[in-house]
């Protein structure tokens, strides 16, 4: 049962002076799409339906199969806080369903709740808490964007140096409005860049308040005449932007990765979680790091994860164990990005630590010391392998691997690949300024 009833959806709506509902989905390609309606359709939206044409949608379906209902989550329903409180905006995040009521094979938020479902058979429920990062930047006479940054400040640096603090400050309060429970903000490492941390929850609330929290700090920023990016790596030579992703695995409320007795305090289940992802990992990339641009933020030197290995302690590694025990004991994933789709990065990451799980893997040996420090030499005899080095290394890698493929569905990984191989291919072939200053002299 749902915190919310139709019946309590109508009466938000015809007595909290809503004016239109904004029915929310994701598109593969992790882009917030919506249909906004008004508030005299709300009974047809909270009876499904609410029609949309999936065929103008980038990786949904082609023209002659295109009618899909919208299936609202009720317990999402919320009012935009940053829109005229007269004549309210309300939004609701919807599951896209075909007209014979089965779920659309390409609705990313379907596909997370099947795995999701494969594990509860298996009496785990999985819990995610993201750390998103992104950059506020200045823009130009035109409102356009530019790379130039509003502030000088560093890590945990306080106003007056940090000067987009006043507009993260106002972020923070419009996503407590919306029901968030925001645990940490803070100035990140390179100027510009900021960090949102709100409360873990189950991993489809988790991917529906990613998407949310995206379109509140974008909206909210843009009021105060800035630009927010989630691109990875916007400017060379300083950090980039991640989505380090707590993960946890609960059975009756229980944390499953804890074992006191342990030596790290990590279970068995916990080992082969990590022992898992890490067998997929090269090959969920693509889903995690889904830009060209991704690539140019795992390089050494920046934080960013580069190497497969693990470790209680190292943040140069690619999965770190934070300090927390007990409840709060979890396995962090440092490669996602936040250009990624939230729904597909937790079902891969999911069936993949299931995998490890499910057989039994071992990780190979924590890794102590800093991996950027070691030469190639010092890797190759720890045998610690790279993560793909591009956009088209990933996408290789993601075809060959059954659990990966299995898991997004054939349309997923029919989609996905066709749009993000013309994307590495429209990269591959444009002339970019770097070759252009390095060779327009030289030959
Ligand atoms: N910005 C870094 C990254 O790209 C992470 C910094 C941190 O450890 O929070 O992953
Ligand atoms: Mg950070």
């Amino acid at each position: 049962m749902g915190k919310y009833s139709k019946e309590d959806i109508i009466k938000f709506v015809e007595e909290g002076d809503v004016e239109f509902i904004r029915m929310q989905f994701t598109d593969v390609f992790g882009r917030l799409k919506n249909v906004a309606i008004t508030a005299s359709q709300i009974q047809k939206a909270v009876n499904n339906e609410i029609m949309i044409d999936g065929s103008s949608i980038e990786g949904f379906v082609r023209i002659n199969e295109s009618d899909m209902y919208l299936h609202p989550d009720l317990d999402s329903y919320t009012t935009l806080p940053w829109r005229p409180q007269q004549g309210k905006v309300a939004r609701m995040i919807c599951d896209v369903y075909l007209p014979d009521g089965t779920p659309f094979e390409g609705d990313p938020r379907s596909t997370l709740k099947k795995v999701l479902k494969i594990a509860e058979e298996k009496g785990y429920s999985f819990n995610v808490g993201p750390e998103c990062e992104f950059f506020l930047f200045e823009t130009d006479d035109k409102g356009l964007p530019t790379t130039q940054t509003n502030d000088d400040a560093g890590y945990f640096d306080l106003d007056p140096l940090d000067h987009g603090g006043s507009t993260r400050r106002e972020i923070c309060m419009m996503l407590e409005k919306m029901g968030y429970e925001v645990e940490a903000s803070h100035h990140e490492v390179a100027r510009g860049q900021h960090e949102i941390d709100f409360k873990y929850a189950d991993a489809l609330k988790t991917a529906d308040n990613v998407m949310t929290f995206k379109f509140a700090v974008k909206t909210i920023a843009q009021k105060n005449g800035l630009h927010a990016t989630f691109m990875p790596k916007p400017i060379f030579g300083i950090n980039g932007s991640g989505m380090h992703t707590n993960m946890s695995l609960f059975r009756d409320g229980k944390n499953v990765f804890a074992d006191p007795s342990d030596p790290l305090g990590l279970s068995k289940e916990a080992y082969s979680f990590i022992a898992g992802i890490l067998a997929h990992i090269e090959s969920m990339t693509a889903i995690t790091n889904p830009l060209v641009n991704s690539y140019k933020r795992l390089v050494p030197g920046y934080e960013a994860p580069c190497y497969l290995s693990w470790s209680a302690s190292n943040r140069s590694a690619l999965i770190r164990i934070p300090a927390a025990r007990g409840q709060g004991t979890r396995v962090e994933l440092r490669c996602p990005d936040p250009s990624c789709n939230p729904y597909l990065e937790l079902a891969v990451c999911l069936m993949a630590g299931l995998d490890g799980i499910e057989k039994g893997l071992v990780p190979p040996e924590e890794i102590l010391d800093n991996i950027f420090a070691m030469s190639e030499e010092e890797r190759k005899a720890k045998n610690i392998k790279s993560l793909p080095s591009s956009l088209k290394e990933a996408l290789d890698k993601m075809l060959e691997d059954e659990l990966v493929c299995n898991t997004l569905g054939k349309h997923i990984i029919t989609q996905y690949t066709e749009g993000k191989y013309a994307e590495w291919d429209e990269y591959r072939t444009a002339v970019s300024d770097w070759e252009v200053s390095k060779y327009l002299m030289m030959y």
